[in-house]
């Protein structure tokens, strides 16, 4: 017997004048993943179909699973609109499943097929029961719910219902850089920006040789890993040792990490100008530390107009790390390299800074001229393992 997975959308189907859009996004998201998989994917206004081959099927599920604007999907036996024929085929499907208790949920919106659904409802309910023993009907809370469609072409029969992730396609909103930080929110903050629809790209800020190649490929494996709910992602690698060294060099201590994080706003500002990004999106939380403070907040965004996203902004850390584990980043992020921010930091960090006196300290070096000639370089990062276009 065919089966397809068939589809339905999430959010998506609220927005009226956007729909197709959408749609033809979530259709070019998952026939870029699936490329590799032999199957077809239909669609039409209120669901897609895809036909696969049933040893690709788990793997074919995975990239479901992993593909924003997806309500629910159901593995769908594909049968004819013949009501003698529907009766032998279903009894058959549903002979092999195991149950005590069921329910029949029939729609019909083809309203040329001869019987009603609540009256289908009934000839199927008592074709089971007639045929299967020690079951009885359970309207309420049944163990199989037996879901039938009838549309124009054909039925759909299911049985397995799984959740999909909702949100957006991916692609339906602009790009958004994310500060992606070897940390465990930024991967969470970016995960949750891509769910809203946004393209992402990631930058890095990297203090060689204070900061290790390992705390570099630690950030490139939450790339890939966030990679998996995209096509690809460019991960743009900033040298910022100059501009920190310079910091320490000539500002004051417990100002160090406010200029700091205004330096790397103002560089995710280039760098959203210089690739059509519309936002910066961060990992911060507030009243994590010293800098995630309203006040610090205040003062650091004051040098960039972009819009900042901060999807943790409102979590707790527990709340966050859950996400990290559900996405899998959990396990990589704890991996002890010391990134920028871990290597440079004061005793004493401000943390209620004060605007005045943060442009004060920052005038005391030439910061506009090394954000200029700032080395950037960027990498295309891919899901598969072997698939990253290698640095330099
Ligand atoms: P995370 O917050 O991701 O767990 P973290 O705790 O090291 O990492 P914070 O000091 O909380 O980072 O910084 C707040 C946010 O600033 C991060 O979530 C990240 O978005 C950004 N950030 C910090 N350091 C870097 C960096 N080296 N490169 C890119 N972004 C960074
Ligand atoms: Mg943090």
């Amino acid at each position: 017997m065919e089966r397809v997975l068939l589809i339905k959308y999430g959010e998506l189907s609220t927005k009226k004048g956007n729909r197709n859009f959408f749609i033809k996004t979530l259709y070019d998201n998952l026939l870029d993943k699936l490329k590799d998989y032999n199957v077809r994917i239909k669609k039409d206004r209120a669901h897609m179909y895809i036909e696969f081959n049933d040893n690709e099927l788990d793997d074919i599920k995975r990239v479901v699973d992993k593909t924003f604007g997806i309500h629910m999907y159901h593995i769908a036996y594909v049968l004819k609109n013949d009501v003698e024929e529907l009766k032998k085929e279903l009894l058959e499907v549903v002979k092999s499943k195991k149950f005590s208790t069921f329910k029949v949920v029939t729609k019909r919106s083809n309203k040329n097929f001869p019987i009603h659904s609540q009256d289908f409802n009934h000839v199927i309910g008592g074709l089971i029961l007639k045929n299967i023993d020690n079951i009885s009907v359970d309207v309420h809370n049944p163990e199989l719910e037996i879901k039938i469609e009838i549309r124009e072409n054909n039925t759909y029969l299911y049985l397995d219902s799984y959740q999909g992730s909702g949100g957006y396609p991916v692609g339906t909103q602009p790009r958004g850089m994310l500060m992606l930080s070897g940390g465990i929110d930024s991967p969470v903050a970016g995960y949750l920006a891509m769910k809203r629809g946004i393209v992402l790209d990631c930058v890095y800020f990297e203090a060689m040789p204070h900061t290790s190649i390992e705390a570099r490929n630690k950030v490139i494996s939450l790339a890939r890993k966030l990679s998996s709910y995209c096509k690809v992602i460019n991960l743009h690698i900033v040298n910022f040792t100059p501009i920190q060294e310079a910091i320490y060099k000539n500002c004051r201590e417990d100002y160090c990490i406010t200029i700091m994080r205004r330096m790397m706003y103002r560089i995710m500002d280039k760098l959203c100008n210089s690739h059509k990004a519309f936002a910066i999106v961060n990992g911060e939380s507030i009243g994590q530390v010293a800098s995630q403070t309203l006040t610090s907040m205040r003062v650091i965004n004051s040098v960039t107009n972009m819009p900042v996203i901060r999807p943790c902004a409102c979590l707790d850390k527990l709340e966050i790390m859950d996400i990290a584990r559900k996405i899998d980043t959990y396990e990589t992020s704890i991996l002890p390299f010391e990134d920028c921010c871990t290597v440079f930091v004061p005793k004493h960090p401000v943390i209620n800074p004060r605007l005045d006196t943060a442009i004060e300290e920052e005038n005391k070096f030439d910061y506009e001229k090394m954000i200029e000639e700032v080395e950037i370089n960027t990498i295309k990062v891919f899901e598969k393992e072997d698939s990253f276009s290698d640095l330099l």
